[in-house]
């Protein structure tokens, strides 16, 4: 994902409503790239003097300044460190404050009360440091303040200082006879680093069956999940990530028949009438519904099915699919999908993969997508409302578009810069001779507040009139990322780096723009370049999104290639794409890969991903090796 060309494409989409007819796709220039944030944080007050109970939210102030020449949503997040310089120690989310609508060239105060994570261990007297940051959306230049005093917190209560609330009464469950050895419950997690709290253990799903009716007007989304796993155990328990929404009374059934189960914060807990024997391949229909809320992710912006004029924008990464079906919410819980949205007449949903049909109902309309692909939940999207539609084929792949009638006289524009899609796929396929991994493409563009684009498989989803830039971006992340996906989150550097290596490599080639090597230079020269964020080991989940993880992890591609010269990089990356085809992979494979395909000095790679990776740095430090001082660096 990443957005950082929105300001100049809305420009764009208002020079070309006022008449002037189709604007030109605006010139990525990299001063655009390395464009100053406009927004800071100001002032951060924290509360000092008494010691703060770690197990109450606590209340933070501070004002934030846009000294932009336009009004700009601020997106406010928070961590606590256990010191107050970058270096070293650790960093803790404490959660997104809401965003704010900051005036042209004017300051605004926020509150935003916080609450220290549950697994944060505390001891009496312990002091951490909070920083507030702010960025006008995803993937743009953050700014950050540490306040000066640090926040001294008591020791966590031995008993809840509050009643607990009632135990919810026992499930009623029919006790199988006897539980066979070795069955148990499945893992409430898979441990992600930045995510501690999703993903679910026990099962791996095969195939989600979405059954859903939206109603815009009440904003209510209601329908059936049927979800096809295989047990990776024998099962006596099990869960889903599920947020939000609330499941009918009896509204889960397991191999059809009912079972019991539980709304337990985020996870919903099914336990099936007899265990699941290991290996078996077992479905769960739960049966749901309810006011949709779109959910805010750490970093401040929102996701998943979020309400627009005329339907919703349905956007998921990193965890916001959850607040629409109930899912195993991890990138390497991959599987297939058909999906069945039930919307008003007039209306057009755009799901993954190929349109199997739309079928009229009582002024209603059901419209039946399906993607035979494996895909990771937050790639899953089901975007609805009032769209212009266009089709194209190119190269035996189907395109279907969209693009919301309220562009007006520039809805012509998003079509041509949707139109670059083809182009883009057919420049990653010529220079890395992979094939697109899909039978189908596209990409849609609506009015949403969202405010970034993501590379839903097969159908990217663009909340703003895209620049051609980000089409390249979108269509390249169906390769790095939707093909290939993260094993964990830390691992979003191998989606966005080479999203963002391509989208230069594709203005250098096709446009004549600047050269990749020059975009390093631009990095690696920049006095005011931001090396606080590691891009394999971002310190929290707010930091997802931190501008570091696109142009430092492309950069760190662009000094492979120079050190490697283009046959051993393209043939490297083509491996890549081809060993992990449709599957997941990691840093660690990354790495693996380089080190035995490059013919390079292992111990200098080291050095070079240590350095580029997985080392902050702060205070005008940066990584010493480059590739101009590699082949005579000494480790
Ligand atoms: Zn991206």
């Amino acid at each position: 994902m990443r957005s950082r060309v929105a300001a100049v494409a809305a420009l764009a989409a208002l020079l070309a409503a006022s008449g002037a007819g189709p604007a030109p796709a605006p010139a990525q220039t990299a001063k655009k790239k390395r464009a100053r944030p406009t927004l800071a944080v100001t002032s951060l007050i924290v509360p000092t003097g008494r010691a703060v109970s770690p197990d109450r939210p606590f209340t933070v102030r501070g004002r934030v300044a846009n000294r932009g020449r336009r009004a700009a949503r601020a997106l406010l997040s928070f961590t606590l460190r256990t010191r107050r310089s970058l270096r070293g120690g650790r960093a803790y989310g404490v959660g997104a404050g809401a965003s704010l609508r900051v005036r042209r060239r004017s300051s605004r105060r926020f509150r935003a009360r916080l609450t220290l994570p549950a697994t944060f261990p505390v001891r009496a007297g312990r002091r951490l440091y909070l920083r507030a940051c702010v960025r006008r959306r995803r993937g743009a230049p953050t700014r950050c303040r540490t306040a000066r005093r640090a926040i001294v917190f008591g020791a966590r209560a031995v008993e809840a200082p509050l009643p607990a609330p009632p135990a919810p009464p026992p499930p009623a469950q029919p006790v199988p006879p006897s539980t066979p050895a070795g069955c148990g419950a499945g893992a409430r997690s898979t441990g992600d680093r930045l995510f501690p709290q999703i993903g679910n253990g026990g099962y791996d799903v095969e195939h989600y069956d979405l059954a859903l009716a939206y109603e815009p007007i009440v904003d209510t989304l209601s329908g059936t999940a049927t979800i096809t796993a295989r047990a990776t155990h024998c099962l006596t328990e099990y869960s889903f990530d599920f947020h939000g929404l609330d499941v009918a009374d009896d509204g889960v059934e397991v191999n059809g028949g009912g079972a019991a189960f539980r709304q337990d914060g985020d996870k919903l807990v099914v336990t099936p009438p007899a265990s699941i024997p290991d290996g078996s391949t077992f479905t769960t229909k739960v049966t749901y519904g309810g006011m949709i809320e779109p959910y805010t992710d750490p970093d401040g912006s929102n996701e998943g099915w979020v309400p627009t004029p005329d339907g919703a924008f349905v956007v998921n990464e990193p965890v916001g699919a959850m607040s629409w079906f109930p899912n195993n919410n991890v990138p390497a819980d991959k599987a297939r999908y058909d999906i069945h949205v039930t919307v008003p007449q007039g209306s057009t949903v755009f799901g993954n993969g190929e349109e199997v049909g739309v079928e009229d109902a009582g002024g209603q309309q059901t419209w039946h997508w399906r993607h035979e692909h494996p895909m990771s939940t937050y790639l899953v999207t089901a975007t609805n409302g009032a769209f212009v539609r266009s089709e194209a084929q190119h190269d035996g792949v189907d395109y279907e578009f969209g693009v919301d009638p309220a562009y007006g006289a520039a809805v012509a524009v998003a079509q041509q810069r949707l139109a670059v899609s083809p182009d883009a796929s057919d420049f990653v396929e010529n220079t890395l001779t992979v094939d697109y991994p899909f039978e189908t493409s596209g990409g849609v563009v609506d009015v949403s507040d969202v405010g970034y684009a993501l590379e839903s498989q097969t159908r990217p989803m663009y909340a703003l009139l895209p620049g051609e830039s980000t089409v390249v971006h979108e269509i390249v992340h169906q390769w790095f990322g939707n093909s290939v996906s993260p094993a964990v989150w830390s691992d979003i550097w191998l989606n966005e780096g080479p999203a963002t290596f391509y989208e230069w490599l594709f203005e250098e080639r096709e446009n004549g723009g600047a050269t990749t090597s020059a975009e390093f230079d631009a990095i690696y020269e920049d006095p005011d370049y931001d090396w606080s964020v590691p891009p394999a080991q971002v310190p929290t989940a707010a930091d997802l999104f931190h501008s570091s993880v696109y142009t430092r992890s492309a950069a760190t591609l662009e000094f492979l290639r120079q050190i490697m010269g283009d046959p051993i990089f393209f043939e490297l990356q083509h491996k890549w794409l081809t060993r992990h085809a449709y599957g997941n992979a990691s840093t660690a494979d990354f790495i693996a890969l380089v080190k035995n395909e490059s013919g390079e000095d292992p111990a200098k790679l080291d050095v070079l991903f240590r350095q580029w990776l997985y080392t902050a740095y702060v205070d005008g430090e940066k990584p010493d090796i480059n590739p101009d001082n590699f082949d005579s660096y000494s480790p």
